[in-house]
């Protein structure tokens, strides 16, 4: 993201009331407070944050935040396919989530920007991924770098093999099996959300 993206966000969104920024000091609308934040970072964008970038620190999560997971030690396979809320853990001990709201957050007239990582800090859950980039990736020989594991007990891979290629023969969940890995999920394009 970058600032041309912020100053034509009119009319990449055909929306006029698009206006991120100040029209005479060319100054970004940023939430700078906790207060601010926590009031645009949620659906129900009160009047004076729509049009602010959210950005959240992580000074404001709290210390005592805990978060659970229950993983089984032997994949489970889902009864239906749908989009899970979370989709599990990276490695690095962070949240790996499913896509970003956008809709919401676009509705709102507010941008939710994603550090190089694919992540940013939600008021509820901490910090966490809606992307994989580079960042989670543990190298591996095998088959493709490991990211993390999925809350139904499958390992995530990278979205692209070591060697660079894509497998072809992805399922609607976006795995596949293999000899040496069993069934695995890989992770999709960092900018697919
Ligand atoms: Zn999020
Ligand atoms: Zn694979």
């Amino acid at each position: 993201m970058d600032g041309s993206f912020i100053e034509n966000l009119a009319n990449f969104y055909k929306d006029d009331q698009w206006q991120l920024f100040d029209g005479e000091t060319g100054d970004i609308n940023v939430t700078e407070t906790q207060e601010a934040f926590e009031a645009a970072a949620r659906p129900d964008v009160t009047e004076e944050y729509q049009n602010y970038c959210v950005e959240g620190q992580m000074s404001y999560v709290a210390d005592d935040l805990t978060m659970t997971y229950v993983i089984p030690l032997e994949p489970v396979v889902a009864d239906e396919e749908g989009r899970m809320q979370s989709a599990g853990v990276a490695l690095n001990g962070v949240r790996l989530d499913g896509p970003a709201p956008t809709e919401a957050i676009l509705s709102a007239y507010t941008i939710a920007a994603f550090d190089d990582c694919g992540g940013h800090v939600n008021p509820f859950v901490g910090y966490r991924y809606h992307a994989v980039t580079d960042c989670q990736e543990v190298a591996s020989e095998v088959h493709a770098s490991a990211v993390g594991l999925a809350l139904d007990g499958y390992m995530i891979y990278a979205h692209a093999r070591t060697d660079g290629s894509v497998p072809a023969d992805l399922d609607y969940c976006f795995g596949h099996t293999t000899d040496a890995d069993g069934y695995h999920y890989h992770a999709g394009a960092a900018g697919s959300n």
